[in-house]
């Protein structure tokens, strides 16, 4: 046992001593660096790494593993799947005046006081006017998201009791939102009426005969198409049926586009506004699809209900923060005015900008990557990219790519652009590897280059 070498494994005692100890241990911390030099010292004793010759080799074993638990879980990354509201990296990128505002809002804040008469105000009060001015509804609420705005809404017109839904519309929206599943953790007693492919008003007023009826919930397909032998009851319809017999309609939306599709090139698809017109007592829309802000739920609606869903208990349980009310509140006020919506929200900038814009940006890449070893495997070519977050899955928007067939295999390639700092996520086609530039923003453009660069060098090794 003399020879052991793991005799030779300096001690904390005398580390904790050594000046570059010190010094990591007042930056990061005392207990958590000793926790770090005795999950170093484990790794030696059970021989994971090579017991070091000197001091400095301790010092370089606990500064990587500091490194790695100082490095943060959540960090930017460049977008190059072209799928422009993806859901897994964060959906939609915030505007520049909504990041500012979001910075400002950071300390404190007028959230719950109003600055007038100096006494409690309410949270709730902040984006009502602008949501009613852009919507032309009467009131509005925002919460965290669509799906507690949606649980909310139905808690608050149909707790204990019915919820007419359309076969047709009992549908997942992705991430495990499943109407039937929030309808039931609303309190609320679902009953499907009419059959998948066809459902018409007829359907809902027979249910609405011999149930206790708190609500008609329609929901907008917006992740999938129907085609063929279908039918749909028109929301202007549910809605006059529903007055007829006191029973609310709440249309969940999904996306909460705001503008006319056709300003961003995009078929129809119904707005908020377009649902407000049409009677809905509540619409639920998100944040972060193709309003293009902060993760949040958006209901706007009559007076009456929007005040029936504040009052109801849930309505804390999903309530915003400070900060996300900030970004909502400066991303709606670009829509104002529609064109510097389209041109300063970068989803809308994204789905609306010209092909020939995305492929200069694409000839842009390529140029600056001239000089690297490998560069001549670089294509510029022809791509698809998508809207994303469960929004307008038909369609295809003109896009371009830098793609290359690699030696070794894409998948390898791809793991190496994780990798780097910032990260790029890209995809892989038929064995290349393809970067699609749509959803890169001009000012990545050079990290990207510098990403695509070292993958290249890495691949030639
Ligand atoms: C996306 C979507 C939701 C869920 O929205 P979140 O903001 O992710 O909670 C609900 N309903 C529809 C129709 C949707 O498209």
């Amino acid at each position: 046992m003399a020879d052991d070498p793991r005799r030779r494994i300096l001690g904390v005692d005398r580390l904790v001593e050594l000046p570059w100890y010190r010094a990591l241990a007042e930056q990061h911390g005392g207990a958590w660096v000793r926790d770090q030099i005795r999950e170093v010292l484990s790794a030696l004793r059970s021989g994971a790494e090579p017991i070091p010759d000197s001091e400095d080799g301790y010092e370089s074993l606990l500064r990587a593993r500091i490194a790695l638990g100082v490095a943060p879980s959540l960090v930017p990354v460049i977008n190059a799947t072209g799928v422009v509201l993806h859901t897994n990296l964060g959906r939609a990128p915030l505007a520049n005046a909504a990041r500012s505002a979001m910075a400002a809002a950071a300390g404190y804040s007028n959230l719950e006081f109003d600055l007038d008469t100096g006494k409690r105000g309410s949270r709730y009060d902040h984006c009502v006017e602008l949501l009613c001015e852009l919507t032309g509804a009467e009131g509005a609420l925002v919460v965290n998201n669509c799906a507690a705005a949606v649980a909310l809404a139905l808690a608050a017109f149909a707790g204990g009791r019915s919820v007419l839904v359309s076969h047709g519309e009992l549908v997942e929206i992705g991430g495990g939102f499943r109407i039937p599943e929030v309808v039931e953790a609303s309190g609320a007693r679902l009953v499907a009426v009419g059959t998948t492919n066809r459902t018409r008003v007829e359907d809902y007023r027979r249910a609405l005969d011999g149930e206790s009826v708190g609500a008609i919930l329609k929901v907008h397909r917006s992740n999938f198409e129907v085609r063929g032998f279908t039918e749909d009851a028109d929301l202007a319809a549910l809605v006059e049926l529903g007055r007829k017999r006191q029973v609310g309609v709440i249309h969940d939306l999904g996306s909460g586009l705001l503008l006319a599709p056709d300003m961003l090139g995009l078929p129809s698809e119904p707005t908020p506004q377009d649902s407000v017109r049409a009677g809905a007592e509540l619409v639920a829309f998100s944040g972060d699809k193709l309003l293009g802000g902060p993760q949040a739920g958006v209901l706007v609606g009559t007076e009456e209900a929007i005040r029936r869903a504040r009052r109801h208990p849930l309505c804390r349980a999903v309530r915003t923060d400070k900060v996300t009310l900030a970004g909502l509140e400066a991303t709606l006020t670009l829509y104002r005015d529609p064109a510097r919506a389209v041109a300063e929200v970068p989803a809308l900038r994204m789905l609306s900008e010209s092909a020939a814009a995305v492929e200069s940006r694409a000839r842009e890449l390529v140029g600056r990557l001239s000089d690297a070893p490998g560069a001549s495997a670089l294509r510029v070519a022809e791509g698809e990219s998508l809207v994303g977050g469960g929004t307008f899955p038909g369609v295809r928007l003109k896009s371009w790519t830098v793609s290359w067939t690699p030696r070794g295999t894409p998948d390898r390639i791809l793991a190496n652009l994780r990798k780097g700092d910032p990260p790029v996520v890209a995809r892989v086609n038929e064995g290349s590897v393809v970067v699609d530039v749509r959803t890169v923003g001009q000012e990545q453009v050079e990290d990207l280059a510098g990403a695509i660069r070292r993958a290249l060098s890495a691949d030639g090794a």
